[in-house]
Order: C-alpha cells, then sequence, then structure tokens
C-alpha cells in the first residue's frame, strides 16, 4: 500500500472512492493461487465504469479473455492491470477493422485500396437511400413494381447510344451472366492472345466453366486471323468473344482481329457477339493528356451485341458491372435467375446513377470525378505540394532517414492501360543508416506510416520509401498528423 493508490487508479475522467479500492486490493492477495470469480470482477469499480459504457456482454466477453489469458500464463490477476488491459482490449475490439488510408502508392486505381474515389454528389446519393425507404423498385409514375436497374439503364443508355442496359455486382459477375445466359452448353471462341488473368483470380477459362460455357481457343498467342474465328465457328458455336487485354500487351509480331470483322463473322452465323473491355472509358481520357482506351460506343459502333465493363474503374464509380447492347439480349440476362443472385443493392444504385448524372457534363467532368481529377492532375500541382509537405516530412522522418523530392512514375491502375506511366512527384524517404541495415529502416518507416490513425500507403522502390502525392486531397490532415506522431 505504499504507492498512492488514486494516483495509480485515477484513469481519465476515472475517479475511485478508497473503500472500493481496498476490496480491489484484497482480492489481488487472494488470487495468487486463485483467479477471481466474473462475478466478483464484475464488481470492480473500474470494470463497472466500463460495463456501463460499452454494456455487460462485451465486457463480460472481454474478461473472459483476460483470466484465459493469465490461466495459461498461470499469472496472478492484478485487478488496476487487469482493469486497463480489458479497456484497452474493448478499443482494439470496437475500432474499425475498415477505414480509410492515404493513398500514396501513385497508383490512383487501386484495387487493394478501393479503386474509384466517389464524388460527394454519389456520397450524398448514398446516405439518402441508405436512412429510410426508396423507389428500389417501385415504379413513382405508374403507382406499381418496378425495375431496380430502370435508374441507371437509361443513363447508359443516353451515354453509351445502347438499345438497352442491366448492372450486377462487379465485371466479372457481368461476364459470368453473359456466358451463361447466351453459351451454357455451347462454345464461345476467345482468342489465345485474350486469356487474361485479372488480379485476384479472374481468369478467362474458369469463369467459362462456371458458367458452363465450353472455351474454344482459336489462333496463336501473338496472332489471330479472321479465318482462324471463321474455321471454329459450327453448330455447338454460341457466342464470338473480345476480351480486352487490360493488364497486359503483346508486342512485336503480333495479329488480331478488328471488332467489326469478328460482328460480322458471328452475325453471318446468327450468332451474338460480345466485348468485355474491363475499364471501358465513357469518354476521350486524350483531353486530358491520358492515352486512349477503348469506349463501349467504340464496341457497339462496330457491332458488338453486348458489352460488358466496371463500374469502379475509369468509370470512376462505385464497383459494378455494367452490361450494354442490344435489348432482346439484355432481356435474356434479367431473366436468367443468376442475375438475381448478381444483382447491385440500393446503395451501389444510387452511387452509380449520381456518377453517371455527372457524365451530362463533361465539361466539368475532370473537376467533378475524383478518379479523374487525380488521373489528369498537372504535374506542377503536384510538385508544389510536395514542396508543402517537405518541412513536415523531414520534421517527422528526424534522423531516421533524408528525406526530397523526387520524380517518379505513378500508374492509372486497375489493369487500365497497363503500360502508359503517369509522371508524378513524390517525397524519397533514403534511410540514414549502413546500407545493410537500409532494409531493416526502411520497413520500419513503412511501418510507422502504417500505424497512423490515417494509415499512409507509400512503396517502397530502389531502396527508398516513395510517397507520390498525386491523390492526396486532405493536405492538412496527412500534416497535421504527422506533426502529433510519436513514432521518433
Ligand atoms: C478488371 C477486369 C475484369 C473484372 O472486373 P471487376 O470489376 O474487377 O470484377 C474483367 N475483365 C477485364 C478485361 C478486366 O480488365
Amino acid at each position: 500500500m505504499a504507492d498512492d493508490p488514486a494516483g495509480v487508479i485515477s484513469r481519465g475522467s476515472l475517479s475511485i472512492d478508497h473503500e472500493a479500492y481496498l476490496t480491489v486490493s484484497i482480492t489481488k492477495l487472494d488470487t495468487r493461487r486463485t483467479l477471481p470469480a466474473m462475478d466478483q470482477i464484475l464488481g470492480w469499480p473500474l470494470i463497472r465504469v466500463l460495463a456501463e459504457q460499452h454494456g455487460q456482454t462485451l465486457v463480460k466477453c472481454l474478461v473472459n479473455q483476460q483470466l484465459d489469458l493469465l490461466r495459461k500464463a498461470q499469472q496472478p490477476c492484478e485487478p488496476v492491470q487487469f482493469a486497463a488491459n480489458v479497456e484497452q482490449h474493448i478499443h482494439g475490439y470496437l475500432s474499425p477493422s475498415l477505414r480509410k488510408v492515404f493513398n500514396l502508392t501513385g497508383t490512383v486505381l487501386h484495387t487493394n485500396l478501393g479503386r474509384a474515389p466517389l464524388p460527394e454528389e454519389a456520397i450524398q446519393a448514398m446516405c439518402d437511400v441508405s436512412r429510410g425507404a426508396s423507389n428500389l423498385e417501385f415504379d413513382l409514375g405508374k403507382g406499381k413494381r418496378g425495375d431496380r436497374d430502370s435508374h441507371v439503364e437509361q443513363w447508359l443508355c443516353r451515354l453509351t447510344g445502347a438499345e438497352a442496359a442491366t448492372v450486377v455486382n462487379n465485371n466479372a459477375a457481368a461476364v459470368l451472366l453473359t456466358l451463361n445466359t447466351l453459351a451454357k452448353g455451347k462454345e464461345v471462341l476467345v482468342s489465345r492472345g485474350e486469356l487474361v488473368e485479372i488480379g485476384g483470380a479472374f481468369r478467362v477459362p474458369d469463369i467459362m466453366r462456371r458458367a458452363q460455357a465450353k472455351l474454344h481457343e482459336v489462333g496463336t498467342t501473338n496472332r489471330t486471323h479472321r479465318r482462324d474465328y471463321d474455321e471454329a465457328i459450327s453448330q455447338r458455336t454460341g457466342l464470338l468473344m473480345t476480351i480486352h487485354t487490360s493488364n497486359y500487351v503483346i508486342q512485336g509480331f503480333t495479329a488480331s482481329v478488328a471488332e467489326h470483322e469478328l460482328a460480322e463473322s458471328a452475325h453471318a452465323h446468327g450468332l451474338p457477339y460480345a466485348v468485355d473491355l474491363g475499364s471501358g472509358s465513357l469518354i476521350d481520357m486524350r483531353q486530358w493528356g491520358l492515352p486512349y482506351e477503348p469506349t463501349p460506343m467504340d464496341s457497339l459502333r462496330d457491332g458488338a451485341d453486348l458489352v460488358t465493363f466496371s463500374g469502379d474503374k475509369l468509370l470512376g464509380g462505385p464497383q459494378a458491372g455494367i452490361i450494354v447492347g442490344k435489348r432482346e439480349l439484355i432481356e435474356k440476362l434479367k431473366k436468367n435467375p443468376l442475375k438475381r443472385a448478381l444483382r447491385c443493392d440500393k446503395v451501389t444504385l444510387a452511387a452509380l446513377e449520381a456518377v453517371l448524372r455527372l457524365y451530362a457534363s463533361p465539361e466539368t467532368l475532370s473537376q467533378r470525378l475524383p478518379a479523374l481529377r487525380w488521373l489528369s492532375r498537372p504535374h506542377l500541382d503536384i510538385t508544389a505540394q510536395v514542396e508543402r509537405l517537405l518541412p513536415a516530412m523531414r520534421q517527422w522522418a528526424g534522423d531516421r532517414a533524408t528525406v526530397s523530392s523526387v520524380a517518379v512514375m505513378g500508374q492509372i491502375g486497375s489493369g487500365s492501360l497497363p503500360i502508359e506511366r503517369l509522371p508524378s512527384e513524390a517525397i524519397a524517404f533514403t534511410p540514414a543508416g549502413p546500407a545493410r541495415s537500409a532494409n531493416r529502416q526502411l520497413r520500419e518507416l513503412q511501418r510507422a506510416l502504417l500505424n497512423m490513425p490515417v494509415p499512409v500507403v507509400g512503396r517502397i522502390h530502389d531502396s527508398r520509401l516513395l510517397l507520390d502525392l498525386r491523390c492526396l486531397d486532405e493536405e492538412q490532415q496527412l500534416i497535421d498528423q504527422l506533426a502529433r506522431d510519436k513514432s521518433t
């Protein structure tokens, strides 16, 4: 009892009466051999306060956890420490797992970091439909049941010129639904050069099998001709398909068949022709100095009957798989029971509609759509931001690393435009110590950045830690958390 009990026990706003502390101390003496019972622990003032804040259920659960730990370690229960552990674990237990980070990787549409950031209009629309009832499947004009796709279908038709459209959970689902609806039990002709694997186990041959379609490869890896398709067409054929090789390019002695030729071949045999674009931009990206990416409009003009693309790649919207094309085929897709299993929820539809609405005014798109704003951000703008952040970064790094600005190449990401690179500017941390410990120091710096309240995700390249500022909007928030960080 030498140390002041109140001094030890007063934690934050919590104060404790002396009598209660005596109970705690006696318990402590008694439990050198056996651990206290749950009821007893729940009576401790510190634990009682936690139970008032978070409820008995959670507190009991974490008390049990702590007791288990002590039992395993064969350690006595020290009440003050015990309560502190329980409190700490409650915070860990309740802190969200999925949360915001700073994407300073230089990859704008980073699949692991959630791809496209959404515009305010979309966020507002998501909140509005989430809070209560909506006309999700209710036609307000007719006063009866409606179609959930209708909210985005008219926009997709307006923007792409398609007859009809539908949406599902993501583009992988769009491809699955297309294959299963048009080619179940039949052959799908695809060029050998287009059998792509997209990150996260989307592989064309696997999707075909799951869709109960049979992949019929035509041509060779580097060269496929129209006659390869024509010779492969038979009674068994259900569909001709082009798959955009979004994350690789085949260079050198190559040949592929133009979409309008494939459409002709398919239609000559009364077969449908589908194009999986992957990214599929709705506008010509060259006006912002970005490379050209094929659009659904191109494919439809060339005679594709269905075109599939992602909602959260270059389109800059929520995760979704968009299918546009011939009304008759879209109707078939909608009748497939798989559509019901793959459909989008109201939150996604609300966000997608809001994003598509922005495309009605292409003049303001590069300012209002965050993904496009980042992609088209002027180099000088990024360089100026790097200069503004250097002092805070140097202060934060202290003597752990030298900090400088460096020209880097970023990426669009999500397999869009695989070889094109985005010239950008980064803050580079070069470890201060000897070369042999550089790797460990880099890892430590990376760890310190990831441990921040809003984790900072950069990349390690050429023995330096790089923070590409292209996608940094909340500059002051980053500066503030660097200033508050205690990792040095
Ligand atoms: C990205 C991509 C897909 C998968 O799209 P998700 O929206 O990620 O499901 C399918 N095909 C191609 C060609 C792609 O680039």
